[in-house]
């Protein structure tokens, strides 16, 4: 049997005591490619803060890799992509190569020699086709290749969990193909378990393994199979589009 990698129980999630996320229990295990699905507003966001330990649970809890968020050591095993990458200066001169190695910063990673390092993030680069952009200036570069920077950071830790939250939004089509069939390669070649928080509901089912859909409760939470069959799935969707989502018919 898989073992458990995040177990919330009857986890609540209130911002000046209005409650947002209510009573959420489940368990992902290891291996778990599950999409994150749910309406603007709906608390995804607010999940990831509470799996990343940047809020605590108003109620229940929460345990990831086994830890209560007071002990930090889970941070080394998660690659986490935010939404938004605009945050920094665009006038920031730092290369992409310095941007990658960002994310090498974590204990567990701090006594890598400076060639391990450096061999790290050539290889995240190369992951993402970006091994030539590795002297340029973050500032310089399109959208598209900015959000490959930034995923390249996510993943040059080698993380036992990735947390995505819209990653694919900015890259071009092809861009967006390779890095969904990397998704897939990670998942199932490295065991590497992911959430990926999507608007995209309509293409999850081809490759997450698993669909959350969250409106301030877990409305579903399951295999594409069970989301197939789902009665409430069907209320929400109508049987229709609940045949286009689950990916299970031709
Ligand atoms: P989603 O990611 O599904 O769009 P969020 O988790 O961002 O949902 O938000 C869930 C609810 O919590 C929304 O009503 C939002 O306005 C509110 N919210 C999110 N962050 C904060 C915050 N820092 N302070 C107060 N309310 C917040």
């Amino acid at each position: 049997m898989q073992p458990e990698l995040i177990s919330a129980r009857g986890l609540c999630h209130a911002y000046n005591s209005v409650e947002v996320l209510s009573d959420l229990t489940f368990s992902m295990l290891r291996g778990d490619y599950i999409g994150l699905v749910g309406p603007n507003g709906s608390g995804k966001s607010t999940l990831v803060k509470l799996i990343l330990g940047l809020e605590a649970p108003s109620q229940g809890s929460i345990t990831v890799f086994g830890q209560a968020h007071k002990d930090l050591k889970a941070w080394d095993k998660i690659g986490y992509l935010p939404q938004k990458i605009n945050f920094f200066n665009p006038h920031f001169p730092s290369t992409v190569r310095e941007i990658v190695e960002l994310g090498l910063i974590s204990r567990r990673h701090s006594r890598l020699a400076r060639a391990e390092r450096r061999a790290a993030v050539d290889q995240a680069l190369e992951l993402l086709g970006i091994g030539d952009l590795a002297k340029r200036l973050i500032g310089d570069l399109s959208g598209g290749q900015q959000q490959r920077v930034f995923i390249a950071r996510a993943l040059v830790s080698r993380p036992e969990l990735l947390i995505l939250d819209e990653p694919a939004t900015a890259l071009d089509p092809e861009t967006r193909d390779n890095f969904f069939s990397l998704l897939h390669d990670l998942n199932h070649r490295d065991s590497v378990s992911v959430i990926l928080v999507t608007h995209d509901i309509g293409s999850i089912g081809e490759f997450a393994s698993k669909l959350m859909f969250l409106d301030k409760r877990i409305i579903f939470f399951g295999s594409f199979d069970e989301f197939c069959l789902s009665d409430t799935m069907t209320k929400v969707f109508g049987p229709s589009s609940q045949h286009i989502i689950c990916h299970k018919h031709d």
